[in-house]
């Protein structure tokens, strides 16, 4: 079996044939960074978030999950920050007109060895200019200064202009974990330390967006804060930093293509802060973040909304702020890391190749397909996929020959493939066929939802 270099090219053309992933709105030529998950996509996707949302939330005793609205009172992005100061170095070619970060154009020259976060707008001035950093566009050096961009969208509300006010489309979500410490905290008899957990859409309007799902302009953050004593804090970040990298670990991301990044620079209000980066075919990028934010957030809440974030411990009566502890991973980010990871090209041993896509059972998209040998073994077979798709999430294909079939799969990543043959009108057995191994068993098929389901699981 021989493997060729993964690009991503290759990744978009087999989301875009496959089903995984289309670009936004395509029937009007797209729309730059937006990205429309297909049939095939919004599986993997919502397994994903599944799988996160059960590690973190289902077993996790101790947290608790929200659903924030995604408009809030925008006093929340003052009290944020992200009014007065969110905001990336942006630089622009006079020559092109195309702008860029200032701090993705060092780490991509590097190729990712300078960490550019911990440099002054000066520094990273006189890093470009010494190390002859070109427009990526037009290959003209011709910098404007570093500025602030801020990347918040804003609209408005209100039916009349003169009742219109201000909003801004979360470019996080960790801001509706915030303002519910204490509805959650009051509503759940939460005891410190406890986490609130979301899973939701954030909006950046992004100076360098692209790298297919990496960075885009709409996308889901999941994540959570965990609310703690200021002696406890420091073991629950390194407890999540291991708890983060297992999670993605046991999804399937391999540990050699997996690294840690702790931050030089931290917001003066942080007490320490590191990524989980991953290997992706443009090279080492950013895949979750996990962050000691100290009582930064909770108290800037309580000095601009005048509501008490104070937290009485029950067994000594102690009053104090929180710290707070952050993982945020991106679900788009993942599925695409998850998508590289999962891709192999085979040359089978009779010369045939095959494309075939190693996820996790857990967040294949479909966990099973029925396939009949030939066309008139469909009513036996539609008998099979009935009971199977009350089950998982479940594919049904007559159209071609077996071995297309297979491939198919396969390329969607398809754990299992059941076939119904003429033995199976006779005894009832069907075969399954391994995706990773091609081996093949015979099974009765009232045996197969349970063997499916024992081998699909995620724990
Ligand atoms: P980056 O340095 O890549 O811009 P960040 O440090 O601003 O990321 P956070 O604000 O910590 O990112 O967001 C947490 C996670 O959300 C990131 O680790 C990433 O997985 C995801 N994320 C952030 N911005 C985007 C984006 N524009 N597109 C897709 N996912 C994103």
């Amino acid at each position: 079996m021989a493997e060729s270099k993964l690009t991503m090219e290759k990744i978009v053309n087999l989301c875009k044939n496959r089903g995984f992933v289309y670009p936004g709105s395509d029937i009007y030529g797209g729309f730059a960074n937006t990205w429309d998950f297909g049939p095939v996509g919004v599986e993997l996707k919502n397994n994903v978030k599944r799988s996160w949302w059960k590690r973190f939330v289902q077993e996790s005793p101790n947290t608790y999950g929200v659903d924030a609205a995604i408009l809030m009172n925008p006093r929340v992005w003052e009290a944020s920050g992200h009014v007065q100061s969110f905001g990336d170095p942006k630089m622009d070619c006079k020559n092109c007109k195309q702008r860029f970060r200032a701090d993705t154009l060092i780490e991509a020259h590097s190729k990712g060895a300078v960490a550019a976060e911990a440099m002054t707008n000066e520094q990273m001035e006189a890093y470009i200019a010494e190390h002859d950093i070109k427009c990526p566009h037009c290959g003209v050096r011709s910098w404007t200064p570093i500025r602030k961009f801020n990347p918040m969208f804003i609209t408005s509300r209100g039916t009349l202009e003169a009742e219109s006010d201000k909003v801004y489309l979360r470019p996080e979500t960790c801001q509706g974990e915030y303002v519910n410490f204490l509805n959650v905290q009051r509503t759940s008899r939460a005891k410190v330390p406890f986490a609130i957990a979301q899973i939701g859409k954030s909006f950046r309007n992004e100076i360098t967006p692209g790298n297919f799902l990496f960075r885009t302009v709409e996308f889901e953050q999941m994540e959570l804060q965990m609310f703690c004593r200021e002696e406890q804090s420091m073991d629950i970040y390194a407890d999540y930093k291991a708890k983060a990298l297992k999670y993605i670990e046991d999804l399937g991301l391999k540990a050699e293509n997996l690294r840690f990044h702790d931050h030089d620079k931290l917001a003066h209000y942080a007490k320490a802060a590191c990524d989980i980066q991953y290997n992706f075919p443009m090279g080492w990028q950013e895949l979750n973040g996990i962050h000691h934010r100290g009582v930064w957030d909770l108290s800037r809440h309580q000095e601009y909304s005048g509501k008490s974030m104070l937290y009485i411990d029950p067994f000594t009566n102690e009053k104090y702020i929180p710290n707070v502890i952050e993982y945020s991973i991106g679900a788009d980010r993942l599925t695409l890391a998850l998508l590289c990871a999962a891709y192999e090209e085979q040359t089978l041993e009779d010369g045939d190749t095959r494309v075939v896509m190693h996820f996790h059972p857990a967040i294949a998209p479909y966990k099973v397909a029925v396939l009949p040998l030939q066309k008139n073994l469909s009513e036996k077979a539609k008998e099979v996929y009935g009971v199977l798709c009350k089950k998982f999430m479940c594919d049904y294909d007559e159209a071609g020959s077996i071995g297309k079939r297979y491939r198919r799969q396969d390329e969607i990543g398809t754990p299992f493939c059941v076939t119904v043959d003429f033995d199976t009108l006779n005894d009832n057995t069907v075969t399954v066929r391994d995706r990773d191994s091609m081996e093949q068993i015979r099974l009765n098929a009232d045996e197969l939802a349970a063997y499916i389901e024992r081998l699909v699981e995620f724990n």
